[in-house]
Order: structure tokens, then sequence, then C-alpha cells
């Protein structure tokens, strides 16, 4: 299997703003697109949720490339307390459209998302680390179709 899928939680730092978001939005886009990367951030109550999918790369081969950007991004000091969720040979990628797509919770309709998350958690406040990787992967799924015209949204 040379496809990965790598799912990790950690706490933003305190006062992250606008422009931090944007950085690493830009940061990700371009690093990802070299390296073969695609997938999800969402950030909302102080709390990163990422999904790293990736392929070998050059020299780099399977797992190690999700691998080595997770380092990388372990190490950056705009969030703290990184977990890994899990890190799985999967078949097929479900985020191949974005080199990476960056979700902040507050621009999106605040009741939607309460339910949203509810639905795969015990809570109504993002709590990756209450929640199997099953129930992120599935809310980050349900997450990508707001962005989805075609898609219908429950
Ligand atoms: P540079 O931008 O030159 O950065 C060099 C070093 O400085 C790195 O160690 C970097 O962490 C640090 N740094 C840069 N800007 C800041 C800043 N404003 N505050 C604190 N430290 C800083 N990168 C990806 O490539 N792909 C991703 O999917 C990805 N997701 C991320 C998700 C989260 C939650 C966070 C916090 C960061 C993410 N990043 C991601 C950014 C990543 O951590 C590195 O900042 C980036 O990959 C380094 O880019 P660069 O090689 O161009 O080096």
């Amino acid at each position: 299997m040379s496809l990965y899928r790598l799912i990790y939680s950690s706490h933003g730092k305190p006062n992250l703003g606008y422009h931090d978001l944007k950085d690493i939005m830009e940061k990700s886009e371009k690093n990802n697109q070299l390296e073969g990367i695609t997938g999800l951030l969402c950030y909302g109550d102080s709390i990163f949720l990422q999904i790293l999918e990736g392929d070998s790369c050059g020299a780099l081969r399977y797992r190690t490339v999700v691998s080595k950007t997770y380092h990388r991004i372990s190490l950056d000091t705009r969030h703290n307390n990184p977990e890994l969720i899990e890190c799985v040979p999967i078949e097929s990628r479900i985020f191949g459209v974005w080199s990476m797509k960056a979700v902040n919770l507050s621009d999106l309709n605040s009741q939607q998302v309460r339910n949203l998350i509810l639905k795969y958690s015990a809570s109504n406040t993002l709590q990756p680390q209450t929640m199997t990787s099953e129930q992120c992967l599935n809310f980050m799924q349900a997450l990508a179709k707001f962005f989805d015209k075609d898609a219908s949204f429950s």
C-alpha cells in the first residue's frame, strides 16, 4: 500500500489570529503541492484537527512523506500538544482536490457547526481527544461538504 492518511489534533497558541491561519494555509498549499500531500485542516474552539494524505514523493517512500510533514508541523510554535490520532494505509484519497483546505469554524454558520460536532462526538465543542479516529474522519468529511456546492448538508 503506497497511500497513507495521518490524523492529529493540537491546541492553537493563545490569541491565534487571522494572519496566522492565512500564513499556515499559504505555506501548506505551497509545500504540500510539492510533496503530493492533500487534506483538510480545521480550527475551532482553539483546537486544530488536521488530516494529511500522502503518497511516496521522490526518494521518500510511503508513510515517510506524511510522517515527515507531521513532524515538521508538530515543531511549529503556533500550536502545541500535538496528539497523533491515526496513521494508516488507505485505498484512495478523500480530500484529493485540496493540497490543504483550511477551515476556520468561526467563519461558518454557528448552529450548523455545533450540530455537526455534536453528531460526531459527545460534545458540541471540538474535542478530538474524546473522539475515535473514525469519528474524526467522518466529522471532517461532513465538514468538507460545506464547500461542495453540489452536496446537500444534513
Ligand atoms: P518557513 O516558513 O521558512 O519556516 C521556518 C520555520 O519557522 C519552521 O520551523 C516554521 O514552523 C517556523 N515558522 C514560520 N512562520 C512562523 C510563525 N509565524 N510563527 C511561528 N513559527 C513560524 N505546513 C505544511 O507544509 N503543510 C501543512 O499541511 C501544514 N499544516 C499546518 C497545520 C498547523 C496547525 C500549523 C500550526 C502549521 C502547519 N504547517 C503546515 C506549517 C508548518 O508548521 C511550517 O511552518 C511550514 O511547513 C514551514 O514552511 P517553510 O518550509 O516554507 O519554512
